[in-house]
């Protein structure tokens, strides 16, 4: 029981500092299968992942698991399917890896752990949750091309997977690729093989799913060949689906030619989800669990977790795995304790920085902005400069109200108190405020509120 929980706290904090595209293809499927006198063994969905974990995670896997059993251990992977029975894994293990063929019908590059069943609807994510439904039900009909753009951790990988499931529930020809593996696959062409078992492969499909397609970008060979594969398929009424970080129309370094294609259909985004679909998602990933947690708990988590659904997941995880390890009771303090080390360290970040990188964000001088001026257009920056040096700086309100030219304390409260209200409401201005922390830091940073 305890090395199990042991190894889902290693996976929240895998989840946290493994980069994503890693985490969801290799890391996220991995099962705890069996632990006897130090030997842990995880089974994953198949060979690559395993090949994968060998070489890339298992010393640092093995370093988190030994830490937390606090004992040396040693971890195996092996590729495993639920079905297979547990007792005969610890010493058959490479048998049955050997064994392992997946089914025919299977895709594999299709997850079918993402569905629309598990997806959470709510404001921020209605018009693109309607899309994807519309054209997984009737694929090249509905709208083509379909561009999915937002953030990253909002669920665009998510509800590709999703439709790419259904369609190939439902007989048509699936194939779901990030841009990264169809540039590869392009070089593989051109270097070897040639491009004919390139084309086969993307032009003989019924829906072809192209996540992040940003990473095209300044790839002139890429870009030619993606611009006739989606010709190809869109002239035969083949569904293309796209998903990128950003609109196309600040895809800025693109052909023309790409990306007046790319919003010939429907363009949809995602945002930040509110709190109440926060609540939403921590609700149903805590029941998908099997785990009864208190409002009280997910309120705490959802509250301090604002900018993505992915790490919403990852910190309720680790909360989960930090409350059994610990064996205490799951409430707000231990959400607290939980999670905080994932917040980065304050201590160097100068005031001067801060006010300086806010004045240029909304793009008003710094005299200005200290300034007696009242004006909407300066008075929000400085409200957002309040906030930042009381939340992330940690300066007493007369502190602030000094370092902004002399303003009086309820002056400074009243500003941090009106930007932690919009946080909550305005979408614009809680993104402004992530990239602002992501310069501040140098890094994203999860958590809004402490
Ligand atoms: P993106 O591709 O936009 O970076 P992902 O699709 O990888 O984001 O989503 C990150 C994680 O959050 C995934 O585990 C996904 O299942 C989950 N997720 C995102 N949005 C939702 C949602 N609305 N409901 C349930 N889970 C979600
Ligand atoms: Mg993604």
């Amino acid at each position: 029981m305890m090395a199990n929980k042991a190894w889902q706290a290693a996976l929240g904090q895998l989840q946290i500092e493994t980069p994503r595209s890693s985490f969801d293809a290799w890391v996220k499927d991995a099962e705890f299968v069996a632990y006897e006198d130090g030997s842990f063994v995880i089974g994953v969905n198949n060979a690559y992942a395993r090949d994968w974990l060998d070489d890339r995670l298992k010393s640092k896997v093995t370093r988190l698991l030994t830490s937390m059993m606090k004992r040396t251990v040693e971890v195996q992977f092996i590729v495993w399917q639920e079905e297979a029975p547990k007792e005969a894994l610890l010493t058959k293990s490479e048998e049955v890896s050997e064994e392992t063929t997946p089914p025919i019908a299977e895709n594999r590059t299709l997850n079918p752990n993402y569905s629309f069943d598990n997806f959470v609807v709510g404001t921020s994510n209605r018009l693109a949750q309607a899309a994807c439904l519309a054209v997984a039900e009737r694929p090249g009909e509905a709208y083509n091309p379909l561009f999915l753009y937002g953030r990253v951790g909002l669920g665009k990988t998510h509800l590709m997977q999703a439709i790419g499931n259904r369609a190939h529930q439902d007989g048509y020809r699936v194939l779901f690729v990030s841009s990264e593996e169809f540039t590869n696959d392009l070089v593989q062409a051109i270097r070897g093989q040639g491009t004919q078992p390139f084309r086969d492969k993307y032009r003989q499909v019924d829906v072809l799913l192209i996540d992040d397609i940003q990473f095209i970008l300044g790839k002139e060979a890429t870009q030619e060949e993606f611009f006739h594969t989606f010709n190809t398929l869109h002239r035969q009424g083949k569904q293309i689906v796209m998903s990128c970080d950003r609109a196309p129309k600040s895809l800025s370094s693109l052909e023309d030619r790409l990306r007046s294609r790319f919003s010939w259909g429907l363009t949809a985004d995602l945002q930040a989800p509110d709190r109440a679909m926060r609540l939403a998602i921590l609700r149903s990933k805590a029941a998908g669990l099997g785990r009864k947690v208190s409002d009280e708990v997910l309120d705490a988590v959802a509250e301090r977790m604002q900018s993505n659904v992915r790490e919403l997941e990852g910190a309720l995880t680790r909360t989960l795995a930090y409350a059994d390890l610990r064996g205490n009771p799951l409430d707000a303090n231990l959400v607290e304790e939980a999670l905080a080390d994932l917040i980065p360290d304050p201590r160097d970040l100068e005031p001067d920085k801060i006010l300086k990188t806010v004045a240029e964000s909304f793009g008003i001088s710094l005299e200005r902005m200290l300034a007696r001026d009242r004006s909407r257009q300066v008075a929000l920056p400085r409200q957002v400069a309040m906030y930042l040096l009381r939340e992330d700086g940690r300066f007493s309100l007369p502190q602030i109200g000094r370092m902004l030219g002399g303003r009086d304390h309820t002056t400074v409260m009243y500003g941090c108190e009106k930007i932690t209200g919009l946080m909550e409401d305005d979408e614009r201005l809680r993104n402004q405020i992530l990239d602002l922390r992501e310069q501040l830091y140098g890094q994203p940073v999860p958590i809004y509120s402490r």
